[in-house]
């Protein structure tokens, strides 16, 4: 099977709540995602997608993805899909860096491969665990009182999993929306407190102490992996690290370095469904806890998250998510939907997923 033609289309998805704030002051109200078609000699068709969180989350954003796609035509143009080791060796070969670029490519290609061998892809990435799986759901930053609103409303659609934007250099308010989230919980509920880089070690520190009654998961407090290794050394709750774990090397720093006790596995910042099942699978091995998700995204993305998550083992999945929930447009057919704060992936060949042509509008480029 050769790839014989790839299309790129960009849309643009809107946020229902109107905007998503984070650590030091970011905040974005409509992502910009892009979405590929990869058509082969053999008439069938992969679809992936790719979505930074912003420009200013990890070093990635929407023009940069569709740049790299064309920057990458001499090694996409007659490649075999199937071969997706020898594929992601080949762009990685061609353009050093840039995961988030090759992400949509590799997505595009395991729909390509579960079409093939009729087999839906978590099936292809492991099996299927049970019937579904848990969601968290991610609470923009705002005052400590409106969060904790939020948790009610958001526990009434059937979330029992919670993660805070916090971070800001104010650390009596973090201290303050923790206390008021955790006021919020019921039994069985989980905390997690997402600094995604925002506070500076003695910031970090202080936050701890403040907290330090509360059953809470802190997540990505500082900016390098080794302030967040000394932050977690004063520290006696359960820890996440997200930014800093972006491929396998600091994975396994990590891991030897006590470093963390869950991990975030973002697809694109892996560089796709192959590396980020890589490090799923050795996170298995290590016993890691691990979100599955991507920095955000539309049905397709979803759609991909949600055969990564169902396939894996049950007890290292902490949370995933459901984005296409998040925003206002719906951009395929058949993408998976948020049922009791649980979700599931399609049993459809592929990832499940047909792209809705309206709403796409015409490509931007075709590579050919
Ligand atoms: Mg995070």
């Amino acid at each position: 099977m050769k790839i014989s033609r790839v299309s790129v289309y960009q849309v643009d998805l809107p946020l229902k709540e109107g905007n998503y704030n984070w650590s030091g002051g970011k905040s974005v109200s409509v992502f910009d995602s892009t979405i590929v078609k990869i058509e082969t000699d053999e008439g069938i068709t992969g679809w992936g997608e790719v979505c930074p969180l912003g420009p200013f989350y990890l070093p990635a954003f929407g023009q940069g993805a569709r740049a790299g796609i064309f920057e990458l035509e001499d090694v996409i143009i007659g490649a075999n899909p199937l071969e997706l080791g020898k594929l992601n060796r080949n762009m990685d070969i061609a353009l050093k860096g840039h995961p988030y670029v090759k992400s949509a490519i590799d997505m595009a290609c395991w729909d390509i491969l579960g079409k093939k061998a009729g087999l839906p892809c978590c099936e292809l990435m492991g099996g299927r665990y049970g019937e579904d799986f848990a969601l968290y759901r991610a609470i923009s930053q705002e005052s400590p009182e409106e969060m904790a609103m939020k948790i009610a409303t958001y526990r009434k659609e059937g979330y029992r999993r919670f993660q805070l934007k916090v971070g800001c250099s104010d650390v009596d308010l973090d201290i303050a929306r923790i206390h008021a989230a955790a006021s919020e919980l019921e039994s069985g509920d989980i905390l997690i407190a997402d600094a995604n880089t925002g506070w500076l070690k003695h910031e970090a520190l202080r936050v701890c102490r403040g907290v330090k009654d509360i059953d809470v998961y802190i997540e990505q407090p500082c900016a390098t992996y080794e302030e967040c290794l000394a932050v977690r050394q004063h520290w006696d709750g359960p820890f996440v690290l997200d930014e800093s774990i972006d491929s396998l090397t600091p994975l396994i720093q990590g891991h030897n370095d006590l470093a963390m006790d869950v991990i975030n596995i973002k697809i694109s910042k892996f560089g796709g469904l192959t590396k980020a099942k890589q490090a799923r699978d050795l996170g298995v091995e290590l016993g890691l806890g691990m979100t599955i998700e991507d920095s955000w995204g539309g049905d397709i993305i979803t759609a991909a998250i949600s055969h990564l998550a169902h396939s894996t083992v049950p007890g290292n999945l902490f949370t995933s998510t459901d984005f296409n929930s998040y925003v206002t447009v719906s951009t395929a057919h058949g993408a998976p939907q948020r049922i009791d704060g649980r979700m599931s992936a399609s049993k459809e060949p592929g990832l499940g997923v047909e792209p809705i042509p309206e709403v796409l509008g015409d490509s931007l480029f075709v590579l050919e």
